[in-house]
């Protein structure tokens, strides 16, 4: 263990060899991870402003890490890695229905937190990502064509900007700042907490129904026509995968109603008779349960597109690259957006391209150590995606996972937005220390 050599007040850093160094690099994302010069394991707000005044005094680069499950630009032998992982508190407000969360709180915290009163957060498939990075990253979740993107429902932070500065940021307060970090991404400081709106939600009905792969043109083809009918109080994903050397088509469900209304909903699925049928109404705190994914760390790549529509045929092609004996085993997922996703929030914010319906995204699991294996992934999903370039409104910067190139398939933002956050990124980070894992195209 060792210290900053300063005359302000040294904030704990950890160094290669130490136990505490590599249990702060580690994180869910195994193809790389931070090897920073220094760690610092920070547990308040004042670690981080002297954390990031220290590295500023030196102009070294600076990255922030809650969970690893979002890494794509890590440190190299320099620099300062801040861990959020201690900062997890989540205070709920019942009164208010909002939650004040910590920069280093997954999901499952808020949702414990919030449960007790009978309120849920606008939580993602996996309960084990980081609420914060996801949030400033647009956050499409499992209520999100009902309630929308989680930035949507931000109404303040606390953000450490690359110069020490610790500020609020509301409506009120740095209203700039405000509109960047909802949906932006981490190009303008270190956030150390964040007040989100908490949702009346106790209970969902939700899970997957399982498809053999054979029967994907009809899942496809009946998934796409249904999503046309549904109400907005339904969210639903398809994804093929595989398990135990099995492939599936997967049809993910959310639906904020009755059992019986969903049964209703549902049956033109079922009909299609599923393997297995998980669908059941649950507790918030068991949405886990609708998409299922594995919780343990591995390594993958992947990237996304946002369509205002899907040809159907074109879906079907698409998900052939997720059959079997294919040399990059990849999993093609479709979000259904649309909805509460359409629509702009009251105070704007830096989320475009909310005219999209579909978002397409393609991850390959890769092994850890293969840089071949990680180059031929996305050299399918770049075919793959370049063929729906021509449709594509852009793409989501949180569904952009481990590009080590910083270049999406399509443009996450609009132009007017891009050259907002591009002129915000370099107001407050003029010497380019902040090391996002999402870069703006064009910042650095
Ligand atoms: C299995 C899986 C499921 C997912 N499901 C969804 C989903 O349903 N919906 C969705 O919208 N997204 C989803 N995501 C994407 C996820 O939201 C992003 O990868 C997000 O960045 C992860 O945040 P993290 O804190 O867990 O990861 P980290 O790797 O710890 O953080 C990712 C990056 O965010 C930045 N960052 C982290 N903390 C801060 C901070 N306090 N201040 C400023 N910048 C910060 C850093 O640049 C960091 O490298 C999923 C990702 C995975 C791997």
């Amino acid at each position: 263990m060792n210290s900053y050599t300063s005359d302000a007040e040294p904030p704990v850093a950890y160094h290669p060899g130490s136990a505490e160094y590599d249990e702060h690099c580690a994180g869910f994302q195994l193809r790389e991870r931070h090897q920073p010069a220094h760690v610092v394991v920070a547990r308040s707000a004042g670690d981080v402003v002297a954390a990031v005044q220290h590295a500023a005094k030196s102009r070294m680069p600076i990255a922030v890490q809650a969970t690893g499950h979002g890494l794509a630009n890590p440190l190299r032998g320099e620099g300062v890695l801040v861990s959020t992982r201690r900062m997890d508190s989540v205070d709920v407000d019942p009164g208010a229905g909002t939650a004040w969360v910590g920069a280093g709180a997954r999901w499952r915290d808020v949702i414990e937190a919030a449960a007790p009163y009978d309120l849920a957060p606008l939580s993602g498939s996996l309960p084990g990502v980081g609420a914060v990075s996801y949030t400033l990253g647009g956050g499409i979740g499992l209520m999100a064509r009902r309630y929308g993107f989680a930035a949507d429902h931000v109404t303040r932070l606390e953000v450490v900007t690359a110069d020490g500065s610790l500020l609020t940021v509301s409506e009120r307060d740095e209203p700039d700042l405000f509109w960047a970090l909802r949906g932006g991404g981490g190009s303008f400081g270190i956030v150390t907490a964040l007040e989100m709106a908490l949702m009346p939600v106790a209970r969902l009905v939700g899970g997957g129904l399982m498809f053999d792969l054979g029967q994907t043109p009809e899942v496809v083809s009946a998934w796409l026509r249904w999503t046309a009918t549904v109400p907005s109080h339904m969210t639903s994903a398809m994804t093929t995968l595989e398990i135990s050397h099995r492939h599936f088509a997967h049809v993910q469900i959310a639906y904020l109603g009755s059992a019986q209304e969903a049964e209703e909903l549902v049956a033109p699925l079922r009909a299609l008779k599923p393997v297995h049928d998980g669908l059941q109404e649950v507790p918030y705190r068991r949405s886990d349960t609708v998409f299922s994914e594995p919780d343990q760390p591995h390594a993958y790549v992947g990237d996304n597109v946002l369509l205002p529509a899907i040809d159907e045929e074109r879906l079907r092609d698409a998900i052939a690259v997720s059959a079997p004996g294919r040399s990059v085993p990849s999993i093609v997922s479709v979000r259904h957006l649309g909805g509460a996703l359409s629509t702009a929030p009251r105070v704007p914010n830096a989320v475009s391209h909310r005219e999209a319906k579909y978002l397409l995204c393609v991850v390959g699991v890769v092994a850890p150590t293969s840089t071949s294996d990680a180059a031929s992934a996305r050299a399918v999903q770049d075919e793959l995606l370049a063929g729906w370039s021509g449709t594509a409104v852009g793409s989501s910067p949180n569904f952009t996972f481990g590009r080590a190139d910083q270049r999406s398939a399509a443009e996450p933002f609009d132009a007017a937005s891009r050259g907002r956050l591009l002129q915000l990124a370099h107001r407050y980070d003029p010497a380019g220390l902040l090391r996002p894992s999402f870069v703006i195209a064009g910042n650095g």
